[in-house]
């Protein structure tokens, strides 16, 4: 399938609408860099390192890229795959005020719920890349990411046993990983 800007743009309208989310570009976000400025401040990660991640907060993600434009860091797949994670984000934090509310809770104070947001959210990633590249990541590499939001080893054990059987659901074709990664694989050739 060829990825292109256009596709990439049309791709994360169709995406948002489905989800109900909103884009910002987080270069220009005031909220944004206040936040890059209090994480540097409480020691957590630089702002210049912050200003790199796509931060989803509610039901607006903030993206580092030009969508459609590719660089270095964010080429056109690694935008498509991303837009199925963060949508997976939006899914999770559900629609109401409290219901966000909860979710960025657990996600700022819990490093068991943050792993499991984390770990559904990393199945898009490795579905989508079976899907553009054919090839399957490792499970144990992609629970390896997990252990920048402080996963423990327990919880990376238990990523490795979630992304293993939806290694073995891709070539069986089953119903797996989270709906919403599911199906924003699903529509990623409309
Ligand atoms: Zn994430």
């Amino acid at each position: 399938m060829k990825i292109d800007r256009i596709k990439v743009i049309n791709y994360w309208k169709s995406m948002c609408r489905k989800f109900n989310a909103k884009l910002q570009p987080k270069s220009k976000s005031r909220m944004m860099r206040a936040m890059g400025w209090m994480l540097e401040r409480s020691g957590s990660m630089t702002a210049k390192k912050f200003a790199r991640y796509t931060t989803t907060i509610g039901r607006t993600v903030y993206i580092p890229f030009t969508l459609g434009t590719p660089s270095d860091e964010w080429d056109l797949e690694h935008q498509i795959i991303t837009c199925a994670h963060e949508m997976v984000h939006v899914t999770q934090a559900g629609k109401t005020r409290r219901s966000r509310a909860r979710f960025y809770i657990r996600y700022l104070t819990s490093k068991k719920w943050r792993t499991k947001y984390e770990m559904e959210a990393y199945g898009a990633n490795f579905l989508f890349h079976y899907r553009l590249t054919g090839v399957f990541l490792s499970p144990s590499y992609i629970a390896g990411l997990l252990k920048s939001y402080g996963c423990s080893k327990a919880d990376k054990k238990r990523a490795i046993r979630y992304y293993a059987r939806i290694n073995q659901g891709l070539g069986a074709g089953n119903k797996i990983g989270h709906p919403t990664a599911r199906y924003c694989l699903d529509h990623l050739e409309d």
